[in-house]
């Protein structure tokens, strides 16, 4: 399945703390001059895990999908 969906990284609240690089456990996430960016191409499976370790919310899965 293709997957384009990537968090969406608000650059002014990032701190580049890198907390969120340590938790995507596709390595989907890296800090570029102190502000975390997007690996390109990753396929990010909207697990939320970078979401739910930022104090800042400077990332976020806004569509996240309940299955139920
Ligand atoms: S956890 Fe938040 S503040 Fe820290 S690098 Fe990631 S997006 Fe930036
Ligand atoms: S939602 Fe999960 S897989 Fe996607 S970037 Fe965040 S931690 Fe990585």
């Amino acid at each position: 399945m293709e997957n384009s969906m990537t968090p969406q990284i608000n650059r002014d609240r990032c701190d580049g703390c890198g907390l969120c690089v340590m938790v995507c456990w596709l390595d989907g996430l890296v800090i570029i001059n102190g502000v975390v960016a997007i690996v390109e191409g990753v396929e990010c499976d909207w697990c939320t895990q970078c979401e739910a370790v930022c104090i800042n919310e400077a990332i976020t899965c806004p569509y996240e999908v309940i299955l139920g």
